[in-house]
This record gives structure tokens, sequence and C-alpha cells, in this order.
């Protein structure tokens, strides 16, 4: 039998890994930190051997719940550093340790970088964002991450170390009958992003392993490196705000735009706008939504050119338009985004930031509806709402406020979570855009894709972790699946030392996801 990894159990260290970015408190049975990739198939061997529940986690500022549990957190968010850069053949070879911000930080001084730029880049591993097929604002025109991992270094529960790379094949290790196949046809969401179950889509195209472990969000594998293609960063930019009276106009307004070819259609609903104002942003009256939209082209002209077009071409559905034509003017309109999180970090204690329904994407001729009623979801349920995200690929997050001194608060995020559930069934959608299933969306999983192609998600887990130690619960619902249940506020929150949870609060509040969890214990 491989010998006992070397578990950390003190409950100071176990209770800083029992949050990650979303809405639950889990404190792990223990942690452990390996040191290297030979050292990492220990533990999974260990882990396979002895049946011990294993949690891959990088910065933990995934949303759903993926990257805790109530078995053993195995931290891969120190050991797995560095980043090198290949010029020649525009790629960067990281270290899953390495953050989004590391890797493009490394790659500028080439006039290289990673397209997908994740709003979390600051503290998103290469590991994590493999993981969950991570995406941003960019990804309109440059896809998820996905499309941008030429390899992974991975460990699997048997100890072996393998390099998965792009065309090299399936591996054997799971292959899809005809039949099949029409299933994934018919059966995945028609959204331009998903990271919701396993990607059996991707995988009927393309033929490679690869495909099935990006997004499988620790199920699968553990990832010790990536190899990320780069491309060269574009010479110019340019920008227009789009205000809009009536979310109606979404259904002309974005396509329009998308047709355009931007690099990024950012929609802020007025229910975020509400935040911006608050702090004290410039915000026109009177407005449903605003489109933040940019355009990166070979020259000034170009992207001014494309400017022009956006801008003429919605003239008879704009209620404002505010172009930006240099770098300093582009800051300008993408400050008033950014002026809402502080807003949103600055509500009462009492009134918390919960990400419930928080991923939804929908066919682009379908956001306005969706947005409209998913407002009135909320209203029903008296539950605040604000909305935000991807207009560009028909994706919206949506952080949920509610007031959790109000009896009736759980039910009522409960209700929402349901009316979005069936709200995203209706109109097509995919109930993740980027963030991926974790424990949240594990058991609705049935309902998106049906039990055939359920069963198949079982059938790949098990090939490649037949004891189901990777993360059991996520993308696969556990036995006793609750997804509202283990909130990191109320009353029967888990408890853990006063003062982790306040440094666990402050993490959320300032984004501080990358300080090393064992410091948050000192
Ligand atoms: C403020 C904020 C903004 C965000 N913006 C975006 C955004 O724009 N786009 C976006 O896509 N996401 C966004 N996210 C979500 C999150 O940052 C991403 O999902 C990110 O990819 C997670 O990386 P991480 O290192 O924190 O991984 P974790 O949260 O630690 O883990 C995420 C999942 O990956 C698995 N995992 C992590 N590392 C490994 C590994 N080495 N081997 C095997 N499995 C592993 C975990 O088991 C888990 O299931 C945001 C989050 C926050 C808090």
């Amino acid at each position: 039998m491989p010998p006992k990894p070397h578990l950390l159990t003190d409950l100071r260290i176990r209770a800083a890994y029992a949050e990650g970015a979303g809405i639950y408190r889990i404190v792990p049975q223990a942690v452990v930190l390996p040191r290297d990739a030979r050292e990492l198939g220990g533990v999974l061997r260990w882990a396979a051997d002895t049946g011990t529940p294993l949690v891959p986690r990088g910065s933990g500022s995934g949303m759903p719940g993926g990257n805790l549990g109530r078995g053993v957190i195995v931290d891969c968010s120190t050991a797995f550093g560095g980043v090198q850069i290949d010029a020649a053949r525009s790629v960067a070879r990281a270290g899953a340790s390495a953050t989004w911000a590391q890797v493009t930080d490394t790659a500028r001084p080439y006039g290289l970088r990673l397209p997908p730029d994740p709003s979390s880049g600051a503290f998103a591993t290469s590991g994590g964002m493999v993981m969950t097929n991570a995406a941003g604002p960019r990804s309109v025109r440059y896809g998820s991450v996905r499309r941008w991992v030429e390899a992974i270094e991975i460990v699997g529960v048997d100890g072996e170390i393998r390099r998965v790379a792009r065309g090299a094949g399936s591996g054997e290790r799971f292959a899809l009958s005809a039949e099949q196949r029409q299933l994934v046809d018919a059966k995945f969401p028609k959204t331009r992003k998903n990271s919701s179950g396993y990607a059996l889509d991707e995988y009927a195209r393309s033929g490679d392993e690869l495909d099935l472990l990006i997004g499988s969000e620790g199920t699968l594998v553990c990832v010790t490196g990536v190899e990320w293609r780069l491309e060269p960063i574009p010479p110019d930019q340019a920008g227009v705000a789009l205000g809009f009276g009536d979310l109606a106009a979404l259904g002309e307004a974005v396509p329009y735009l998308v047709a355009l070819n931007p690099s990024a259609v950012e929609l802020l609903d007025r229910t975020l706008l509400s935040f911006v104002e608050d702090a004290g942003g410039p915000v026109p009256p009177g407005l449903a939504c605003l489109l933040l939209v940019e355009f990166e082209r070979e020259s000034a002209a170009a992207a001014r050119g494309a400017v022009g077009d956006a801008v003429r071409g919605l003239r008879h559905l704009t209620a404002h338009v505010e172009t930006a034509v240099d770098r300093a003017g582009l800051e300008r309109l993408w400050a008033v985004r950014r002026l809402a999180s502080p807003a949103l970090a600055r509500l009462p204690e009492t009134q918390r930031s919960l990400q419930v329904v928080e991923d939804g994407c929908v066919p682009l001729e379908r956001l306005g509806d969706y947005i409209a009623t998913l407002r009135a979801a909320a209203a029903r349920h008296s539950i605040p709402v604000a909305i935000f995200g991807h207009a560009g690929d028909g994706h919206m997050h949506v952080n949920a406020l509610p007031d959790t001194t109000r009896p009736g608060w759980t039910e009522g995020l409960r209700d929402l979570y349901d009316d979005v559930t069936a709200l995203l069934l209706e109109l097509g959608g995919t109930p993740s855009g980027e963030h991926g299933d974790g424990r949240l969306r594990a058991g609705l999983l049935q309902r998106f894709f049906g039990p055939e192609l359920v069963a198949q998600f079982a059938a790949l887990k098990r090939r490649y972790d037949p004891r189901s130690i990777l993360n059991p619960g996520v993308i696969l619902p556990a036995a006793d699946w609750q997804p509202l249940a283990d909130l990191k506020v109320g009353a029967a929150v888990a408890p853990i030392p006063d003062d982790i949870a306040l440094r666990l609060r402050d993490v959320e509040r300032s984004g501080g996801w990358a300080v090393p969890k064992p410091e948050l214990a000192r």
C-alpha cells in the first residue's frame, strides 16, 4: 500500500479551506499540499487504495463548490509554479499553480497574450481555468480556454504522470457509438458557451482525450501543468458604450454587434447600474441596460470604423452612445463596470451576495427574454439581484442579494433557483456558461442532458476514477444532493474559528483568492 501522505488535520487549517468563492462552507477532513507531481501521484494512489475522497483545488475562486468538500483538499495552488515562453511556437508552458496574470505578464514582453481573459485572472490558476473551461469578456471572439490549451500534464488515480496533447487522439479510454453521437448532437445546448456536463460534444468533434479532460472540474485527473497557445497582442482597439431604454432591443442589437466581430460585448443591467450610481458613477437616466463593446483591429482606422458601424447600425435603438477611440477612452468606459464591484462589496453584512443562478447562458436571440423573466422571478421572490455579463455570448452573471434577516429568505432563494432552472430549460440554455457545475448544479444535469447522456457521463467517470475518489458529488450528484445546503451564511452555517471566518469574508470582499490558504490559519 502507498505510504499515507502528510495530512494537515488541525481545525484552523481545515477551516481556511472551508470556503470558496461561491455559496458554501464545508469543513474538509484534512488538507494535503503535494510538493511535486510524484508526491501528488502518491496521494492519489493512497486515496484510491483507502477509498478516501479528494478535492483538487487551485485558488478556490470557483463559484459552484467544486473546490470544497468533506474529503481531503489537495491544494495545487502553490507547488506547480513557473511560466516559460516558447516564442517561436507561441506557447507558454505554465505550472498548474501559475495564474492567468502570471502567464499574461510573462508573455507580454514577447508581444504575445493568452486571449480568453477571466475577470478573475489575478488569482485563477492555470489548473483551475482548464478544469472549469474558464472564459471571460473576450470569449465572444476568442472562445473559452479550451481553444487555447495545447497540452496538459496530468496525474491519474493510479499515480501515473502523463502528457495529454491536442491532436493526440482519444487515448482509447472512452468511445462514443454512432447512436451516442446523435444523442450528443441532439441534447447538448446550442449556446455559444457551455461549461456544464462533460464535454462529450467537443470530444465527438475532435476525438481528443484532451477535450474530455478540459472542464472536468477535478473529477477525472489532477493537472500539474498546462501548455497554453498564445497569439500576438493586437495593435489597436476602440470601443463604444451603448445604452438601451428597453431590453427588447437586445434581440436585434446583440446579434448585429456580434456580426461585427467584436472582442467584447458586455452587459450591465439596470440592477447593476444602480450600484454604479451609488458608487458615484456616471449613469445616464432611464436605461434598461448598457452594452460595453470593444473592437480589436490591425489599425486604429479599422477599429474606429467598426465603432462607427456599431453606432450607425443601432442608431434607431440606442438611448445613449459614448465612443472611445483610444486606450484612455476605453479605460473610462470600462471603469463603469469596475465601480459596481466595490459597491456590491460594501453591502451590509445582512445582505449577502450569493451565486445560486450566476452562470446561465442562452441562445443570443433569447437574451432579452432571459433577463426580463429572471428579473420578474427575483421580484416575485423578494430577492434583489445584480445582473451583468457577456451579452455577446448570451451569458449572464447574476448575484442574488437576499436580506438574510428577512424570514423566508432561504425559501425565496430556492424558488429563484427553481424558476431560473425552468427558464433556462425553456429557452434552450445551459446552467453554466463558464463556471462549471460543481455541487450547485450537479443534480440538474438529468434535466438538461437527459438520463442517457448522464449515464455516459457516469461511464466516463468510471473509466478514469472507478472508485470515485476525485471530487465525488461534483458534475455527478451525490445521492443526497441538496444544492442549497451547507450555505456559508444563515443559522445552519458550519462553525469555524471566528478570526478565520472574518479572514475568509475579507478574501471574498477584496478578491484575495491568491493568498495561500495556510496563511489564513496563522
Ligand atoms: C471575482 C471573480 C470573478 C470571476 N470571473 C470569472 C470569469 O470572468 N470567467 C470565469 O470563467 N470564471 C470566473 N470566476 C470563477 C473562477 O475564477 C474560475 O472558475 C477559475 O477558473 C477557478 O480557478 P481556481 O484556481 O480558483 O480554481 P478552484 O476554484 O480552486 O477550482 C475550480 C475547479 O477546478 C478544479 N481544479 C483546480 N485546480 C485543479 C488541478 N490542478 N487539478 C485538477 N482539478 C483542479 C477544482 O477541483 C474545482 O472543481 C470568477 C471568480 C471570482 C471570485
